[in-house]
């Protein structure tokens, strides 16, 4: 037993969901970092078995806006909720080693989605993520589960077109789930490409609402929602093993990408390059309707476009209108 009262025994290093001490959490200290799973906790807290892992139960129980059934925040792997890609026995990254074995080990978009959606390599982001899925929620949805986990790709499971955004909102994806879904960001990109005819309605407010996409996948160059919307350098270089596993598996059938913002620019650049694609030098610069032609290491040209992000910051202001997005969806 630890100094928090929580009995502790090492587990195999990749195949257990990892646990907060309730007692440390929102203190700054995480007890998740290393290779021991929480077994036995003293404190009188419920926990729940998650196949041959333990699970803390960090609030109440509340209701999916969308399928009514009840779900805990953060949302344990492989109970229900719509959408979720993981099971108990999906294996966790811890380090960045281990998120770097796991991509290179995806053998699919699916399971490349369900191994990143149980991630926990960035001790600051988990951390992040979880205490606004629990203490940190948004007044106007603290009736609702929040997912309080990595967001998964979304979309088509072959895609031609592959999104790469920023990272995902803490009361956007961070609460439903899935990209881009339930924030003034993802209001303007799934209408946008509901008008371009890639997603089957304008609207996308919960996992669960019947929003589908043809040709058409996103993901983000982060995948947890880090504070002040600014990851730092490792994490970003961390969860960049997972782009690139991204990219190499759907790079087969892409014949394009859109990068929103400079971030996503980058980091799209940066994971073609380590993946030994043709990327031209000098770096080319980010714009709004800027566009490349990357060469795969299979001799596979992929346009690269890119777009003011779909950001408050950017929509509000007219910086980035609809025709603006939708010419370039046009170009995809
Ligand atoms: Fe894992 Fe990426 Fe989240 Fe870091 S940001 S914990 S690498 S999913």
């Amino acid at each position: 037993m630890d100094s928090a009262g929580v009995h502790r025994s090492v587990g195999p290093e990749l195949d257990s969901y990892g646990i907060r001490d309730g007692h440390s959490f929102g203190t700054g200290t995480d007890l998740e970092a290393d290779a021991a799973d929480v077994r036995v906790h003293d404190s009188g807290e419920r926990t729940e078995p998650v196949g041959d892992t333990i699970w803390q139960v960090t609030s109440e129980p509340l209701p999916h806006p969308v399928t009514g059934d009840l779900f805990d925040s953060p949302v344990t792997p492989g109970t229900g909720w719509p959408g979720d890609p993981a099971t108990a026995r999906t294996p966790v990254a811890r380090t960045v080693k281990q998120v770097e074995t796991l991509a290179g080990r995806a053998g699919s978009l699916a399971e490349l989605d369900a191994s990143v959606s149980v991630c926990r390599a960035c001790p600051r982001l988990v951390l992040w993520r979880e205490t606004v899925a629990t203490e940190g929620k948004r007044a106007s949805f603290a009736d609702q589960p929040y997912w309080g986990r990595p967001g998964p790709g979304f979309g088509d499971p072959e895609p031609a077109v592959l999104i790469v955004g920023l990272a995902p909102a803490a009361n956007g994806t961070n609460r439903t789930g899935r990209m881009f879904t339930g924030d003034r960001s993802g209001d303007w990109i799934y209408a946008a490409l509901y008008r371009a005819g890639y997603a089957s309605q304008p609207t996308s407010s919960h996992s669960g609402d019947g929003q589908t996409l043809t040709g058409v996948r996103i993901v983000a160059a982060v995948r947890c929602a880090p504070p002040a919307n600014k990851p730092t350098p490792t994490e970003r270089d961390t969860c960049g093993h997972w782009l690139d596993r991204d990219l190499t598996l759907a790079a087969p059938g892409l014949r394009s990408m859109l990068a929103l913002g400079a971030i996503g620019w980058d980091a799209t650049l940066a994971s073609a390059r380590r993946l030994g694609w043709d990327v031209p030098r000098p770096k080319p610069r980010f714009t709004h309707g800027a566009e490349i032609t990357l060469i795969t290491s299979g001799d596979r040209p992929i346009r690269l476009l890119g777009s003011y992000h779909v950001s408050q910051q950017n929509t509000f202001t007219g910086k980035l209108t609809e025709t603006m997005l939708d010419e370039v969806l046009a170009r995809l």
